[in-house]
């Protein structure tokens, strides 16, 4: 007889103890792509969150690691090591609390390691600049840690959106409190586990807090010992996070929501074009994905062609859970996000022409998750809601344009700025486009590829500041002037 496999309960980490939410309360988390119960997780109260940032601020004050970069390095190359060859066992973890396939789950896993050596890379070379600045007057302009961060992230790429804010964070030599969301917080809590296991960590440094983000993400926002806030998430949060951090004026890190365009002209390879909006739009994890391509703009001469090509490559994938071989969609991620999906869904079918999708998906075992066809609305007038909401979902809209001009006014339509991609042979063209999105992020005839080593950030309402690459790092850093009279 088989015996079944124990349900994980994970725990907060804090001070470099494994401890319970202080009132026991757990959270269940479910596979969205079945239903079934994965691990628990603590529901922590705000008490938790201050014990949290009492950690951090002890550990930023009464230990070296905010003026040891060697051990900084160290570290942070240990930790990338960990989490590479723990990709076998984690990936599978964050499809089950996630839903995205298997192969996203493995390249998630990967990026995040990539990010951490990288930075792990830069912790050694947190320079400032000096300088004469009068003839009898030396600057010495140092690069300082900010003190205690916190760190609070959205579920749907948990370990890469962490590790971006994360191991810049740390390689400058800030302390952290970790809030993942209460969503998916499970294999956040494996991959802490593999920070507790490096000697070269001083206790405090890194702390783990799950629990509501209205109430204990809150707290880590609002606490006059937390000097700094990355935040990852909804627009509407990032808003929210800005007004309580005001009250203590501390800095804010903000990577929020986007409504990128995928810009295709007739001079464009057709068929990688083609298959860029499809990949661009993220289909492949339900749409969830800040960047996702979710307005295709194409230019009027090419648009029948385009849209008949696009509804096959759509119709053709396949959805299931994650897990499954070949599988290549998968669910959204709750009840609640299907549901405010498919109201979506309802308003574009009142908005524009249903080209393919539009209803969920409840064929056989897909019955057991938050399936939704990848659907694709044709000729959404820019102004339609969605073509102006982010709706992460699995819902792409087909815009035109007529030039140029046009292309770009289109583009920059939405309140958002985050990423746009542009599609042609004439690279002159291609550049003149890109200088004329406001957008943190232009793709020329690719879509979706990130590098640790390259900037990504808002424009507009998408967000304030800077994630990867050395601007990345400088996020993290006070500069302190230290005048010296010769
Ligand atoms: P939310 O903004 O709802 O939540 C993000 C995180 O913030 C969660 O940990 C959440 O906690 C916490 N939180 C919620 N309310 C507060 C609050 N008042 N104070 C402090 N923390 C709070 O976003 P989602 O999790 O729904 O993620 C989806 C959104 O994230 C999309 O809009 C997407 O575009 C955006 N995103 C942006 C990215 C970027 O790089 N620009 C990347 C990926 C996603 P809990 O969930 O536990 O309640």
């Amino acid at each position: 007889m088989a015996i079944a496999e124990a349900v994980k309960t994970y725990q907060n980490y804090i001070g470099g103890e494994w401890r319970d939410a202080e009132n026991g309360a757990t959270l269940e988390i479910h596979d969205p792509g079945n239903g079934e119960l994965v691990y628990r997780a603590p529901n922590s109260p705000v008490e938790d969150a201050g014990r949290a940032v009492d950690a951090a601020k002890y550990a930023a004050e009464n230990t070296d690691w905010g003026d040891n970069p060697h051990a900084r390095a160290t570290a942070l190359y240990k930790l990338a090591q960990a989490l590479r060859s723990s990709t076998d066992w984690l990936a599978p973890l964050l499809t089950r609390e996630g839903g995205k396939p298997l192969s996203v789950s493995r390249a998630e896993v990967l990026r995040a390691s990539d990010a951490i050596e990288y930075y792990a890379g830069l912790a050694r070379n947190v320079y400032g600049r000096s300088t004469m600045l009068a003839p009898d007057s030396l600057a010495i302009l140092l690069r300082e840690p900010i003190g205690v961060v916190s760190i609070i992230v959205p579920w749907n790429m948990a370990l890469s959106l962490l590790t971006r804010s994360l191991a810049p964070a740390l390689a400058a030599g800030n302390a952290v409190i970790i809030k993942p969301s209460s969503v998916t917080p499970g294999a956040t809590a494996e991959f802490v586990a593999m920070i507790d296991a490096i000697p070269e960590f001083p206790r405090g440094v890194v702390n783990l807090v799950v629990g509501p983000g209205s109430t204990t993400g809150a707290e880590l926002v609002r606490h006059p010992d937390v000097d700094m806030v990355a935040f990852t998430g909804d627009t509407g949060t990032g808003k929210e996070i800005m007004r309580m951090a005001a009250d203590t004026l501390k800095k804010v890190g903000l990577e929020l929501g986007g409504k990128s365009p995928n810009i295709v002209f007739a001079d464009a390879d057709f068929d990688r074009a083609v298959r860029g909006a499809l990949n661009g739009a993220s289909m492949f994890h339900a749409g969830q994905v800040c960047i996702a391509g979710s307005r295709v703009l194409v230019e009027e001469s090419i648009h029948d062609r385009f849209v008949d090509k696009l509804a096959e490559l759509t119709k053709r994938m396949r959805l299931g859970h994650g897990l499954q071989e070949g599988v290549q969609a998968g669910p959204v991620i709750n009840e609640g996000q299907l549901n405010r999906v498919m109201g979506y869904i309802e308003v574009g079918k009142s908005e524009a022409e249903l080209l393919t999708g539009g209803q969920r998906a409840t064929e056989g075992e897909l019955a057991k998750g938050f399936f939704i066809q990848p659907t694709i609305f044709d000729r959404v007038p820019v102004n339609a809601t969605i073509a102006q909401d982010e709706i992460f979902g699995p819902v792409l809209s087909v815009l035109t344009f007529r030039d140029e001009e046009d292309a770009a006014e289109v583009a920059n339509s939405t309140v958002y700025g985050l990423a746009a991609a542009v599609w042609t042979s004439d690279i002159t063209r291609a550049l003149r486009v890109a200088k004329k999105v406001k957008s943190g992020l232009v793709w020329v005839n690719t879509f979706g590829k990130l590098f640790a080593a390259g900037e990504m950030g808002g424009y507009k309402q998408s967000g304030i500041g800077r994630q990867y690459g050395l601007e990345g790092l400088w996020e993290y850093t006070e500069m302190k002037h230290i005048n010296v009279q010769l």
